[in-house]
């Protein structure tokens, strides 16, 4: 069986069945359940589940509308997008640079598919292993309430080399984003002067023109599955009250009656979700109020977020993983960022960078929580956020941190880290890969094989799978938050594999170990 029309790939095995719809497995799911006794000691119940799992083959016409299109990140995937599409190469004074998708696990990571017989490793790029839509496909829409087209944005974003807008700039032209919902409450009052593309009314008529908006798309580009993403400005976090949106009933009641706390970013999400469309959110504001989770819930529509893991908060959930799972303690970690983007600028707003510091700051949680040795209950590391806007570094952003951690015998290491790069260029292969994995995972299902006709269920409607690409993951009620990149990136391949009949990679290699 080959996943994929152009996969190198081919399984060999008798428990998987490919027919024209499906790619169906036999997996042989093993966890362990753990029993804490009245004495305290753990009782652990290793147990194998029989599953089946299928993945629809067929991709549809993929089409994503961005809330924020004329944003650094909006315009660089646009053009990103051309970029690749027309494979596009530019001089720059060190040669000749080609289109590619650097920092998109999909298209330039790859997973370890086995060993051969020589016990070299073997590898193949992700998105081979299931069908899953190809970004020269993908077509984008979108909003924002600054009414430049993409060729000018592109222009004002200062992100891609010129040789290469200049390429792009008359194509881009011809885009132009719909007219957005403005509220100066939510987002910092220096936006303002961008503000010359709004959508006018209620809160309830911004939502209808929205779903109008997306049908519009639908229809004159032809796509067949629509991902609406925020990559607009971080707005303040909303109140959350009871009467006004901690139910999906109080939610819709509040749009309706024009309550000024439903924010812009609920109200796309609202439209998305009433429009059957998957909505992400790559900034940090509680878009996902209660009443919108529910909301999302009671309709079976997938939500994710919350904002972009980039940079900083990457290394960070890479860091911390590292140091805990040595058995080193972290006691301070201190973060300072300057940045002289739009973004930036927004977040220089008290309010704004309150959205931001609370995304930024319970990365470490989970890997703290992991180990008692080092921590006791409720004990954490000090951790800071610092950021400001500098006008003069643009985009190329910079990110300077210092671990310092306890070591044997009360001694103490201290690591800083000083990161420069272009933001955009960064989280723009995120957003692909959040679409990509979005879509892909709206064709996976399983179903128990030890009960007789067991319905087929598909993922949760809070898809927790693209944590990998979020700083602050959005989790369904009652399961727990990872962050730790490690295994955020461990829990996508795995999925992937098991859709294809290949277990998890246990890294055992038991054949190289051992006579
Ligand atoms: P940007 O300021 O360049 O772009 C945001 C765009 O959103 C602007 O064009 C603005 O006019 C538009 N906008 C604001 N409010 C809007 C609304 N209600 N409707 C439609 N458009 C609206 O910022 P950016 O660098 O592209 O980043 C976008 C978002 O992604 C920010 O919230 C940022 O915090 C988040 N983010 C970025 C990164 C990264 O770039 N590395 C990482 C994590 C999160």
């Amino acid at each position: 069986m080959k996943p994929t029309k152009n996969s190198t790939l081919e399984i060999i095995s008798p428990k998987v069945h490919v027919d024209d719809e499906f790619i169906e497995t036999d997996y042989e799911y093993q966890t362990s359940h753990v029993k804490r006794t009245a004495t305290g000691q753990l009782q652990v119940h290793p147990r194998t589940t029989s599953l089946k799992i299928r993945t629809a083959r067929n991709v549809p016409k993929l089409g994503v509308m961005l809330v924020g299109w004329g944003g650094n990140n909006g315009s660089t995937l646009t053009a990103a997008l051309e970029a690749n599409r027309r494979q596009l190469q530019w001089r720059k004074k060190t040669g000749v640079q080609q289109a590619n998708w650097f920092g998109s696990i999909t298209q330039a990571s790859t997973v370890f598919v086995g060993s051969d017989e020589t016990g070299t490793d073997v590898y193949v790029p992700m998105k081979e292993l299931l069908p899953m839509a190809e970004p020269n496909d993908i077509i984008v829409d979108g909003w924002d309430i600054s009414g430049k087209h993409l060729g000018d944005a592109m222009r004002r974003a200062e992100v891609l080399d010129v040789a290469l807008q200049d390429q792009l700039y008359e194509q881009l032209s011809a885009m132009k984003p719909r007219p957005s919902i403005y509220d100066p409450d939510f987002i910092a009052a220096n936006q303002l002067d961008r503000a010359d593309n709004l959508i006018k009314g209620t809160k309830f008529e911004q939502y209808e023109q929205v779903r109008r908006d997306i049908r519009d798309f639908k229809q004159r580009s032809g796509v067949e599955t629509v991902i609406v993403l925020w990559t607009a400005n971080t707005e303040r976090f909303s109140e959350v009250l009871p009467g006004l949106n901690t139910t999906s009933q109080e939610l819709q009641s509040s749009l309706k009656a024009n309550k000024s706390e439903i924010s812009p970013s609920t109200i796309f999400a609202m439209a998305s979700i009433a429009e059957g469309c998957t909505y992400i959110n790559g900034s940090p504001q509680n878009t996902f109020v209660p009443g919108l989770i529910e909301l999302a819930e009671e309709q079976r529509v997938f939500i994710a977020g919350d904002d972009f893991k980039s940079g900083q908060t990457k290394i960070k959930s890479v860091l911390v993983d590292f140091l805990v799972g040595a058995g080193i303690k972290p006691v301070s970690i201190v973060s300072y960022n300057h940045l002289g983007n739009n973004d930036g600028k927004n977040l220089s707003a008290p309010q704004q960078f309150r959205s931001k510091e609370i995304s930024k700051s319970n990365v470490v949680d989970d890997m703290v929580a992991s180990n008692s040795v080092l921590y006791k209950p409720d004990e954490h590391p000090d951790h800071v956020v610092v950021i400001k806007y500098v006008p003069y570094v643009g985009d190329s952003k910079r990110a300077m941190d210092e671990y310092t951690s306890e070591i044997m015998m009360g001694g103490h290491n201290t690591l800083v880290i000083h990161n420069t790069c272009e933001d955009s260029l960064l989280a723009t292969p995120l957003i692909l890969d959040l679409v990509i994995l979005a879509e892909l995972s709206a064709r996976i299902q399983l179903r128990s094989a030890e009960k007789e006709l067991a319905p087929w269920v598909p993922f949760k409607p809070v898809l927790s799978l693209l944590s990998y690409l979020c700083k602050a993951p959005l989790v369904p009620t009652g399961s727990q938050v990872v962050n730790s990149l490690f295994r955020q990136r461990a829990a996508i391949e795995n999925i992937l594999r098991g859709c294809i009949g290949l277990p998890p990679i246990s890294h055992l290699s038991l054949e190289q170990r051992f006579d």
